[in-house]
């Protein structure tokens, strides 16, 4: 596919492969771009945003609403699409094309709710007279730059609310999954989008990253990616707004009085989605001493079911990772925690870009697959003794994306809402749990700003004050 920006579909000398995560074999190839196309897409953007801020409020959601229809008229072109670029399975694919169907749906409503409120400035010593209300206007341009993992909907994330607020676009994808990206362009195009509203450039984060987010133009910056490539771009973006959404390595904490099926049932439903290489993947298991053997038991069997393979394969639930340098660091922590006294309950092998689901007990706080974030298909098992212990283990990490809980006993559930530092708070489910239209983000260095198309347009637009000097 061609890249787009300045109202037209380009193409560079320079190309990216774009590879099948599954078995490498190419599945197309965009343009990488270079200094001159970010300054080409910036002087187009600043255009942009004058066309998006004029658009009227109605205007903007009839595009958006289009895009939604859009991309589900289209939608098995597009699970295919982030199967043949991401290697997750098809299952998971249509999952993700129906929740940016709703993304962009939500992203419409909002382009009509954006408001501003009135002041009461005779609350105020002396101003009586005066009169003032809120006006919320759009940033400008935005710059939106993306991960790998969920490479359609985590774009309308960014897209939608940025557009339905006024603002033009210009996304940066990323370089293994960017061809979901260049479709959605095309998408909003078809739905009426002006030709200066949006640009999607792929190009190397490495090559081209810097100068996107240095740009004196751009007004916001929205990222979803690791926390060091974040921390970089927080120290180049200078004085304009940031939205942070990071890493994690989430805890779910199973009290004793615990469903051990239910509990088993969901850390095998949220540990090994998309390989494990979900943000909000279930990573630590913290499990009370009192049911630690008998919760092994019960989800070694639901784990060892998990089919991996091919997936294209409709059979297949777990898919390869991103890339076999990937599955092998993944193999590379099991073994060293193996090596520091942990124990492999079930998976530890690798074939090629699959890792197997694995499940590794006794794990201890002080290692690798329990500190950092480990972003594949393994959750690492840890003892507790007291609901204390539980929270300070939680707690026990720079990270604070999301957290889970297992209790019947509101005690405690309200104990973990309340002291578990993380942004979302899941009872009797595992961490790996989003309704497109609730607040996300994370707390501590998993990045600040909230998504959701709600909250996300509040964060790109800009609030300024009108007051009104009356003589009373
Ligand atoms: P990544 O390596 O940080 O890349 C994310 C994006 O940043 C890519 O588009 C990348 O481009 C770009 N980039 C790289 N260097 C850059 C630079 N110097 N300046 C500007 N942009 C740059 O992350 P990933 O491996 O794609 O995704 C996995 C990470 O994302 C995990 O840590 C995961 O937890 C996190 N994540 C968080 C959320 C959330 O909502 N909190 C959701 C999903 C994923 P290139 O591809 O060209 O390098």
């Amino acid at each position: 596919m061609r890249m787009y920006a300045a109202g037209q579909w380009i193409d560079a000398e320079k190309k990216i492969d774009v590879l099948s995560p599954y078995d490498g074999t190419v599945v197309d190839s965009v343009p990488c771009a270079d200094l001159g196309d970010v300054e080409n897409a910036m002087e187009s953007a600043v255009r942009g945003a004058r066309t998006m801020a004029a658009l009227p409020g109605y205007d903007r959601y009839r595009i958006l609403r289009a895009a939604a229809d859009l991309i589900e008229a289209r939608s098995e072109e597009f699970a295919r699409t982030i199967t043949l670029e991401e290697g997750k399975s098809l299952t998971e694919s249509r999952f993700e094309v129906s929740r940016a169907v709703q993304t962009m749906t939500l992203s419409a409503e909002e382009a009509k709710r954006l408001h501003g409120e009135t002041i009461p400035f005779d609350g105020a010593p002396g101003a009586a007279g005066k009169f003032g209300f809120t006006l919320r206007v759009p940033c400008g341009v935005v710059v939106a730059i993306s991960p790998f993992n969920f490479p359609l909907n985590l774009v309308c994330h960014k897209v939608g609310p940025a557009l339905a607020a006024g603002n033009a676009v210009v996304i940066k994808p990323a370089t293994d999954t960017p061809l979901s990206a260049l479709k959605l362009t095309e998408v909003l195009l078809d739905a009426g989008l002006p030709a200066d509203g949006i640009a999607c450039l792929t190009g190397l984060g490495a090559e081209i990253g810097d100068a996107l987010c240095r740009d004196r133009r751009v007004r916001k910056i929205t990222f979803t990616g690791s926390r060091d490539v974040g921390e970089r771009i927080c120290h180049m973006a200078g004085i304009k707004k940031v939205t942070m959404e990071l890493g994690g390595n989430s805890p779910v904490i199973i009290m004793p009085d615990a469903d051990l099926d239910k509990v088993a049932l969901a850390v095998a439903a949220t540990g090994y989605s998309n390989a494990g290489q979900v943000c909000i993947s279930t990573q630590r298991v913290l499990t009370s001493e009192k049911i630690y053997g008998d919760f092994l038991d019960a989800l070694k069997p639901k784990v060892a079911v998990l089919t991996t393979g091919n997936p294209l394969d409709e059979r297949t639930k777990v898919g390869p990772m991103i890339r076999e340098k990937e599955a092998i660091r993944v193999e590379e922590w099991v073994d060293e925690a193996v090596a520091g006294g942990a124990q492999v309950v079930t998976g530890g092998v690798r074939h090629g870009a699959i890792y197997a689901p694995t499940v590794v007990a006794e794990v201890s706080p002080d290692m690798r697959i329990f500190r950092d974030e480990l972003f594949g298909p393994v959750v690492a098992v840890t003892r507790f003794d007291s609901i204390d212990e539980a929270i300070s283990l939680a707690n026990d990490t720079i990270y604070g994306l999301a957290a889970g809980i297992f209790t019947e006993n509101l005690e405690w559930a309200m104990r973990f809402a309340h002291e578990v530092e993380a942004g979302n708070l899941m009872i009797n489910w595992g961490p790996q749990w989003r309704a497109d239209l609730m607040p996300y983000g994370g707390l501590k260095e998993s990045g600040f700003g909230k998504e959701g198309p709600r909250y996300a347009a509040l964060e790109m637009t800009e609030l300024k004050l009108v007051c009104f000097h009356l003589a009373r």
